[in-house]
């Protein structure tokens, strides 16, 4: 029976142009199998679109395991799941839209998007926003246990959260925290707009990123 694909997110430490104009030569170094913790050995890739300033093709290494013989897609952190856009730009949208209160028109021209393309940002983030608060308290409480105080509910209370888990990853880890929407990405796993409506990757909590470096 067919799987579908699964997707891993990497720390990248190159923007997106540096990512891009390496083409097929990206590395991007060892990754365990998230099914069995074998190391993945190297299984070609893909290309695929990001917008950002214009439209450019970036290519997607995978990684196969020997073990379990799946495939795992190597997403750079400025990716989300199936989504056209660089990360940077969502969180921008969002920003804009929840925090500073722009109409979903005015924002989608600030971030040079179709409305269509906002809108549905917007949707999905006040879907999941519930579920992403209590996973990014989690992660923040996990690192610091002193409580989070968040202002309101719904949306910005999920902006919110993501600012504490990053302040509180980032106070120890220093550098190898990406800024703040990487970071939304690196620890959903790719999947903080997905459709899955359970919290995003909290089993992941601990694991890679927080892992010392090799
Ligand atoms: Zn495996």
């Amino acid at each position: 029976m067919h799987t579908p694909p699964l997707s891993i997110v990497w720390r990248c430490g190159l923007d997106v142009s540096a990512y891009l104009a390496l083409g097929r030569h990206v590395e991007v170094g060892e990754h365990a199998c998230p099914e069995c913790g074998q190391n993945l050995g190297g299984w070609g890739g893909y290309w695929r679109w990001i917008r950002g300033r214009g439209t450019h093709r970036l290519w997607i290494r995978r990684g196969r395991c020997s073990s379990c013989r799946r495939s795992h897609a190597l997403l750079p952190d400025f990716l989300l799941e199936r989504r056209l856009d660089d990360v940077e730009v969502i969180g921008r949208a969002l920003v804009l839209a929840i925090v500073i209160g722009h109409g979903m028109r005015k924002v989608a021209n600030q971030v040079n998007v179709p409305m269509t393309t906002a809108r549905g940002w917007g949707r999905r983030f006040r879907v999941r926003a519930e579920a992403l608060t209590a996973a990014l308290v989690a992660i923040a409480v996990h690192l610091d246990p002193a409580a989070v105080l968040l202002e309101g509910d719904g949306e910005p209370a999920a902006v919110q959260a993501l600012g504490a888990a990053w302040q509180r990853a980032h106070r120890p880890f220093g550098a190898r925290i990406p800024h703040v929407w990487r970071f939304w990405s690196l620890i959903s796993g790719g999947k903080a707009l997905g459709t899955n409506r359970s919290p995003p990757a909290t089993r992941r909590l601990g694991a890679g990123w927080m892992a010392p470096s090799t």
